[in-house]
């Protein structure tokens, strides 16, 4: 009886993802959306709001960070919408995956932001930073994509980064987005919503997550995952013991019957939702930690391709410089198949 071996691949092990992550990567994007750095035109980004003229740079922002990424497909999604007096449009990226009959995996989060519960605040003119909410989660998709955009072999299934404006004025964005699939006839195998994933109370090192009971398996995935890959503990909770969760992009997923599960902090901090929603709420540690964790998540479910047919190496040791030794190989040979 002939004997098979599980092989892993390298892009599905969370500690290859944890070499390729890169905190100052994720430093750069928070500090960038949230105005305490300058974008490469010299203008600073005081505020994401939908009715704040800068949404459109917020936007335009999103979309070349993503196109900055190699192997991505990159495109926007318009809404109608009376929430705003501009034009919005969710921004939306995709590794395309070799099998297009597979229903893609979903990360996302949203670029708006909002400080409505700061006294007199004009969303029009007043700063809107949303360090923790939700620039923590907008940066854990770019870097995502840069991690699994790298693996040459590619993944079976495609892995899509959605970030959805308008979320902030009633999840308008997202509602959208789902109404459009829907229409199309089209589903997400799983949507993850970070959201918001910064911010890390009394430095208590959890990471919570909210889900449906039809999506138990789901969760009972992530914090199996978890315990292996990060240094946080990862704890769900039935939305039912809480009375529902409608807070964010998830939920337009969960009444269309399509799998999500709604991933953030908790307590909120005071910051939140108010002009002191700045970097100095994020912390950056913390955020890694979310990084690998939902790169992993996302690696394991668009099931990475092998480096070639066959190979028995497993990842562990000098499997693993194998395995990238073979890499090389199929890249070459990829290439001279055109
Ligand atoms: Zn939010």
């Amino acid at each position: 009886m002939l004997t098979l071996l599980t092989v892993a691949a390298l892009a599905a092990d969370p500690a290859w993802i944890r070499d390729q992550v890169d905190p100052a990567r994720i430093e750069a994007d928070l500090r960038e959306l949230t105005g305490e750095a300058e974008l490469a035109d010299g203008t600073r980004l005081i505020s994401r709001s939908v009715k704040h003229p800068q949404i459109e740079r917020a936007e335009r922002w999103v979309v070349e960070r993503f196109e900055a990424i190699d192997g991505l497909t990159v495109w926007t999604e318009a809404f109608d919408t009376s929430t705003s007096p501009y034009e919005l449009h969710n921004v939306i990226a995709e590794l395309p995956g070799t099998d297009p009959a597979l229903a893609p995996m979903v990360l996302m989060a949203h670029y708006d932001s909002t400080a409505s519960l700061d006294d007199g605040w004009d969303a029009s003119t007043d700063p809107a930073p949303g360090a923790d909410d939700d620039a923590s989660g907008v940066a854990t998709l770019l870097e995502a994509a840069r991690v699994l955009s790298t693996w040459e072999p590619g993944f079976e299934r495609s892995v899509r980064f959605v970030a959805f404006s308008a979320e902030e004025v009633g999840l308008v964005g997202s509602f959208a987005h789902v109404a459009a699939l829907e229409a199309s006839g089209e589903t997400v195998h799983l949507a993850l919503a970070f959201d918001p994933v910064g911010h890390n109370p009394g430095d208590s090192d959890v990471l919570w997550f909210s889900y449906d009971a039809r999506w138990v398996a789901e969760a009972d995935a992530i914090e199996a995952l978890a315990e292996d890959a990060v240094d946080i503990d990862v704890t769900g909770v039935d939305q039912d013991l809480f009375g529902g969760d409608e807070r964010s992009d998830h939920f337009p997923f969960w009444e269309a019957g399509m799998p999500a599960l709604h991933i953030g902090t908790f307590p909120l901090p005071p910051s939140y939702h108010t002009g002191e929603d700045t970097i100095d709420q994020v912390d950056l540690t913390f955020l890694t930690e979310v990084v690998i964790l939902a790169t992993s998540r996302a690696s394991a479910e668009a099931e990475p391709l092998e480096q070639v047919g066959g190979c028995s190496c497993n990842h562990a040791g000098s499997g693993g410089l194998l395995a990238l030794a073979l890499a090389g190989v199929l890249t070459r040979r990829r290439r001279e198949l055109g």
